[in-house]
């Protein structure tokens, strides 16, 4: 199997976090059997500027094929990317269900859980920076397609939620990993599906979304009772308000965008009249915005822990004020209202400004404390993320700059 080339079809795929980089070459790491024809293999890409990603992905052996998912040719055996195959996927549920351990592959199925092991299997996300599989409506297999040393958030907060059976969470029902040099690797997870559910950014932005008070509301509620589960759970802490942390990304993002150059000394300035207060952290979502919940025919969910993208586990990981979570969440408010003017549905900060109030109403309903209690945290951590943003719409899309620029200049005022 040692001619199997891997470079050009990682290089096609969606989740490949390489591009911009130039690939020297790919070997493996781990190849572990998991039958007699699927293979679990650890993919390490190597890059000219001696960076290293580490990717996942389940090879199926067959005699031919020509379809979509061939990674290449080895001979007379043709590689496929197995997670399109329903019974390699379903297999792979098995070996959860069995909390199996197969080398050094460790599957494990969550006390209590029912998996449902003879469901059809069908790929969804194929454009996400994973892949997941869903089986029959019932559970949804999160297969990652990066594999990072460490302990993965997703599944360790979720894990804590459903043990605590939070409501707001699709129940995590298990998961798998390895171990490589005495780190942990985790590989892939399994929750509950949420049949008929719909994505909070969709339902902000379209017609439906017109009053979406009381949606905001109740995910004000979701929102802070997952926040009360995981300081029951994990604790939570007096700490300094990490106004050099801010400060920092502040000064970084406004070396590179001259636009946002005026308002730098009054940002810091807030911050800096916050350097004496103490907040209290806890574990939170860490990247909380209206695509990281889903509106269920019953109530809200809150996925995807994983925290903020592009920061190393132990950040993701850290604990932080719950208000950073509020702050997410209002500007992505501030982004919908936004997308609806564009697409002709109205928006605009009356319908940020009652959305805001609707959900720290909710927030706070359920806290005991409403997150506007304490407004010059809030707002900072509201210009902490409005400045990120700043920097990656400059970046990337700078038709989108004024957003942000229009809520620092507000915030500041
Ligand atoms: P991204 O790269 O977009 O962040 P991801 O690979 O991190 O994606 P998630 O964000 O966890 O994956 O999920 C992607 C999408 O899959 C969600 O936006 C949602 O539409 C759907 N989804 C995730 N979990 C569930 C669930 N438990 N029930 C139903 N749908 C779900
Ligand atoms: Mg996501």
């Amino acid at each position: 199997m040692a001619s199997l080339d891997y470079s050009e079809w990682l290089t096609r795929q969606r989740w490949y976090a390489g591009r911009g980089r130039v690939l020297t070459g790919v070997h493996t790491t781990l190849s572990v059997p998991l039958t007699g024809d699927v293979d679990l293999v650890l993919l390490d890409a190597n890059y000219a500027d001696a960076t290293t990603d580490r990717y996942q992905v389940l090879i199926g052996w067959a005699s031919t094929g020509t379809d979509a998912h061939v990674i290449g040719v080895d001979g007379a055996h043709v590689a496929h990317d197995a997670l399109f195959d329903p019974t390699a996927t379903q297999h792979l549920l098995a070996l959860v269900d069995r909390s199996a351990v197969v080398d050094q592959l460790r599957f494990e199925r969550e006390p209590g859980a029912s998996l449902p092991v003879t469901a059809a299997p069908r790929v969804i996300g194929a454009e996400q920076s994973n892949t997941s599989v869903v089986f029959d409506d019932r559970a949804i297999f999160k297969v990652f397609r990066r594999a990072t040393p460490g302990i993965n958030p997703d599944i360790e907060l979720n894990r804590e939620l459903a043990r605590a059976n939070n409501p707001h969470v699709a129940k995590l029902l298990g998961s798998y990993g390895t171990e490589i040099d005495g780190e942990p690797y985790a590989l892939g997870m399994v929750t509950e599906f949420a049949g008929g559910s719909t994505e909070g950014w969709e339902m902000a932005t379209t017609d439906a979304g017109t009053d979406f008070a009381a949606e905001a509301r109740a995910l004000g509620e979701a929102v802070a009772s997952v926040h009360a589960t995981l300081a029951e759970a994990l604790g939570q802490a007096p700490e300094p308000f990490p106004a050099d942390v801010l400060t920092a990304r502040l000064r970084s993002v406004a070396a590179a965008v001259p636009a946002l150059e005026p308002y730098a000394a009054p940002i810091e300035e807030r911050y800096r009249k916050l350097a004496e207060d103490r907040v209290v952290v806890q574990r939170v979502h860490g990247d909380l915005h209206l695509g990281q919940v889903l509106r269920t025919p019953e109530t809200w969910l809150v996925i995807d822990f994983e925290g903020e993208p592009g920061q190393p586990l132990s950040e993701r990981r850290a604990p932080d004020s719950p208000l950073r979570d509020v702050a997410g969440m209002l500007r992505s408010f501030d982004y919908a209202a936004h997308q609806r003017q564009l697409s002709g549905g109205g928006g605009g900060r009356e319908w940020v400004e009652a959305n805001t109030s609707a959900f720290c109403a909710g927030y706070a309903a359920v806290a005991g404390a409403d997150p506007r209690d304490e407004a010059d945290v809030l707002a900072a951590y509201e210009l902490d993320k409005a400045v990120y943003e700043a920097g990656y719409e400059a970046r990337y899309r700078p038709s989108w700059l004024p957003i942000p620029l229009a809520s620092i200049e507000r915030l500041v005022r």
